[in-house]
């Protein structure tokens, strides 16, 4: 606790002085284990630190230099998280895919991770596009546990603002990867960052990265204002001067255009049948159960979220449902009907669903006879 207290102070610049804890630069803190609500997912942190120093970014002078953990050290976390009942790990690191101990490299990792006994999903967070290795790649495609979902940032589609960034990849790498990705596999869900109003970004720089995710449509985006953070480069050699209302305009267009494209790609799994795995509660109703859907067939359901009528049970569990409609941009669905489902060795995604239709007692009755099954 203390030391989330502390890295929360670091980061948000609070000047807490009864949480003085310093973060080492070099440790990599393999040796404390972090508590664990019940729940379905599971954070494991691989690495500490970041050496990229993108311009905007305070995270390598508040958590030091890049180091990775000991994979075996990692590998057992994972042993003792399923058997405490977790079924989803997320791998946590600023930029996974540069893992590196000994002859370790993070596709090695991920799929020591994706093996242990009693864990059905892997997700990873986040890659950098600079260095993202075909080894990965390959894992996450052939994998049958590892979500075929990738959060790839962009930033930016301007090559003069991601130089100004220090993100060392062009428009053109981006899109390159972007293709290699998905002809490896064409229904791979791609999500994204972008920052718009960065330092100096004229309309027509804007508008090349209005253009890549117009082009790219991605699955999701987390879009933001550029806002700046003390002792970065960014901060000591650049001026922040795009103004409020630009960068609110430029930051609703790009909104307004990722909600239609993920509203699309959401409604090409209408009608079909998707595993989904019971989380909890939902935020909105105790009386609801929120779960996560995966993949049918080889086939992604894309940001669907979807809160199941399901009261409250024993959670994780799965169940299959029919998508009967997407109602929203990037995150809503309705569920037609539920049956129970086996644990399927398929690959699931972190989409979420939203359920109004079915009536409680034949969700709970689901449960119960699914709970049945399982005993
Ligand atoms: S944005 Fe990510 S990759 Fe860049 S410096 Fe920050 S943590 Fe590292």
């Amino acid at each position: 606790m203390l030391i989330r207290n502390a890295m929360r102070s670091q980061e948000e610049g609070v000047d807490h002085k009864e949480l003085a804890v310093d973060l080492s630069e070099y440790e990599t803190y393999h040796d404390v284990i972090p508590d664990r609500n019940d729940g379905v997912n599971a954070w494991i942190a691989v690495m500490r630190g970041c050496d990229n120093f993108c311009s905007f970014c305070v995270v390598p002078y508040t958590r030091g230099r890049e180091r990775s953990r000991d994979p075996e050290g990692i590998v057992q976390e994972a042993r003792r998280i399923a058997e405490q009942g977790f079924k989803q790990i997320t791998l946590l690191g600023q930029n996974v895919n540069s893992y590196r101990f000994d002859d370790w490299d993070f596709a090695r990792l991920i799929t020591a991770v994706a093996d242990v006994p009693g864990i059905e999903r892997v997700r990873f967070t986040s890659p950098h596009p600079k260095d993202f290795p075909l080894s990965l790649l390959e894992a996450v495609v052939s994998h049958p546990n590892i979500c075929k979902q990738i959060h790839l940032p962009l930033q930016s589609g301007s090559d003069r603002m991601l130089g100004l960034m220090n993100r060392t990849y062009t428009n053109k790498e981006y899109r390159v990867l972007v293709d290699r990705i998905r002809t490896l596999r064409s229904d791979i869900v791609l999500s994204t960052d972008i920052i718009c109003g960065f330092c100096g970004e004229s309309d027509a720089e804007f508008a090349e990265t209005y253009r890549l995710v117009e082009e790219t449509r991605f699955h999701s985006a987390f879009i933001f204002k550029y806002s700046e953070r003390k002792n970065t480069i960014a901060a000591r050699k650049f001026s922040d001067d795009v103004s409020e209302p630009v960068k609110t305009e430029r930051v609703t267009r790009l909104f307004d255009l990722q909600r239609g494209i993920s509203y699309e790609r959401n409604r090409e799994y209408l009608k079909t049948t998707v595993p989904v795995l019971v989380e909890g509660d939902a935020k909105r109703s105790a009386a609801q159960g929120m779960g996560k859907i995966g993949w049918q067939h080889h086939r992604h359901l894309g940001q669907v979220r979807s809160t199941l009528s399901t009261g409250r049970h024993g959670f994780p569990c799965h169940l299959r449902c029919v998508l009967h409609d997407v109602v929203c941009g990037t995150s809503a669905g309705e569920i037609e009907s539920l049956v129970p489902a086996p644990l399927p060795q398929e690959s699931f995604l972190s989409s979420t669903l939203q359920k109004r239709t079915l009536p409680n007692k034949i969700c709970l009755g689901i449960l119960q006879s699914l709970a049945a099954h399982k005993k």
